[in-house]
């Protein structure tokens, strides 16, 4: 039986991270993927729904190019055609991915594994009939969509009358009217491209906003630009049941329904650990997240959780970051996980991006806070591509410490942007020496620039 230094289960951003910065920090290594490389990210989350918004977005720009003296004809979008564009790009990354770890030398086993338990020299992994055994585990096995137990759901499920992420993007036909359950970030990106080519959509929320954690002001921009295209919200809206037909709910004590040819199921995501086999190990669980510290480590010595398997901050990005950070404990190099700093986007039209605290969080932690708030229409670039354009950015300023703590913004261009408030955070310089930083003239960018000299 080969005896490897590292055992990673599951092949998403933070399994297949983890698998090359291992390798190439000299461990020989085996990666486990039972469905495809990539993970849920390139195949079936961040990676397609970009894909699918971005042809949104140019099918809306063409439609409305006339206030900028284009006329573009009869525009049509050929959802079939976004879709096969979509299946190109992920077949473009994900084959990036195996060349990458082909170029690591890690062997790649296309099959569900499990752990089986200690072995002599570490730990033991079963695999189909095969048992392979690893110094260290990494665990990286993802997350799955949450299925509440609403009469009907599972049935609809069943007969493809409700489809999650995973169905809808592959779906060639533009339903008619959709339902969306859950008006979070998922939800509503998908909400977003389905309304901008031209389907009514209805978001059902039980929560009284939109996007979870998002600052209110900026919901309210989304829910004004999305009701333009004709998308409906039922907020604070419980749903009751789904029939062959229609989705039953409860407003303000009203039973109500919603007619529509498809459903998409958006509820949030729960860490996928079933039959993962962490009782083997005895490795402490918190419901189905796997537990861990700063440094990815679970509570057994040699076994670490990243990713969304951990539940901790559900994105490619912390995975991407968790990889490294325990690799780095594996090498016994100095690091440690931050979760302060991690951004998080909204990828409509308009786009949302958001980094550290809002002043209500911030407050809640006894920081002194100041908040300043500046138009998008402070930046040339951004009145330049818009037409009018409600964007705006918020700093949130650490009164005592004088440096920024928190960056909130919706508009063009706000997931690219956020980047200079991340490293502007990160830093903790003072805005005495931010205001020194020259911005590239006409960004949009240069809107943080300017409420940075309204601290
Ligand atoms: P995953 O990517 O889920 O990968 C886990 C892999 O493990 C899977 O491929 C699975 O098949 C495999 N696996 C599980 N168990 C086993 C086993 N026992 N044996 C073998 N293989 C196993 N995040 C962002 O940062 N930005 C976005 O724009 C974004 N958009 C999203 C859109 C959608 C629709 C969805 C659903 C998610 C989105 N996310 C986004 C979240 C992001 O996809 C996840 O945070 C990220 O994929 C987590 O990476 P991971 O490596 O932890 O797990």
């Amino acid at each position: 039986m080969e005896l490897f230094d590292l055992i990673v289960i599951g092949g998403g951003p933070g399994g297949y991270l983890c698998a090359e910065r291992a390798a190439q920090g000299g461990m020989k290594v085996a990666l486990f993927e039972e469905r495809a490389l990539g993970g849920t990210c390139l195949n079936e989350g961040c990676v397609p729904t970009k894909t699918l918004l971005n042809s949104a977005k140019l099918y809306r720009h063409a439609t409305e190019s006339e206030a900028f003296g284009v006329t573009a004809g009869n525009v049509t979008l050929d959802h079939a055609r976004v879709v096969e564009r979509k299946n190109k790009v992920v077949h473009t990354l994900v084959s990036g991915v195996k060349g990458t770890m082909k170029g690591c030398k890690v062997t790649v086993i296309d099959k569900r594994a499990a752990i089986e338990g200690r072995a002599e020299g570490g730990f033991a992994v079963k695999a189909g009939s095969d048992t392979y055994t690893a110094k260290r585990l990494v665990l990286a096995s993802g997350s799955e969509t949450v299925v509440p137990p609403i009469p009907g759901l599972k049935e609809g499920i069943e007969s493809g009358f409700v489809v999650t992420n995973r169905e809808v993007l592959d779906r060639k036909e533009l339903p008619k009217e959709l339902v969306v359950i859950g008006g979070g970030v998922i939800g509503l990106e998908m909400a977003c491209y389905f309304a901008s080519v031209g389907v009514h959509v209805t978001v059902i929320e039980m929560m009284p906003k939109i996007a979870g954690p998002t600052d209110p002001a900026i919901c309210k921009v989304l829910m004004d630009e999305y009701g333009k295209r004709g998308m409906e919200f039922k907020l604070s809206c419980k749903v009751l049941e789904v029939t062959k037909d229609s989705v039953l709910y409860e407003e303000a004590g009203e039973k109500k329904e919603v007619k529509c040819d498809l459903v998409l199921l958006s509820a949030g995501r729960k860490p996928f650990t079933q039959g993962l086999g962490v009782e083997k190990l005895g490795l402490e669980m918190n419901r189905a997240a796997i537990v861990t510290d700063s440094h990815l480590c679970t509570n057994v010595a040699g076994v670490y959780a990243i990713g969304d398997c951990n539940g901790k901050l559900m994105l490619a990005h912390t995975a991407y970051r968790e990889a490294e950070v325990a690799v780095n404990h594996m090498l016994g190099v100095r690091d440690e996980m931050r979760y302060d700093v991690i951004p998080a986007v909204i990828y409509t039209d308009p786009e949302v991006a958001c980094v550290g605290e809002s002043v209500e969080s911030a407050q809640a932690k006894g920081l002194a806070v100041k908040e300043v708030k500046l138009p998008m229409l402070f930046a040339g670039r951004y009145v330049a591509e818009n037409r009018g354009g409600r964007g705006f950015i918020k700093l949130v300023v650490d009164t005592d410490r004088n440096c920024l703590v928190g960056c909130h913004m919706v508009g063009s261009y706000a997931s690219e942007i956020v980047m200079t408030a991340v490293m502007m955070i990160d830093t903790g310089l003072p805005p005495e020496r931010l205001k020194k930083l020259v911005f590239p003239h006409p960004t949009v960018a240069e809107v943080i620039r300017e409420a940075i000299f309204q601290i």
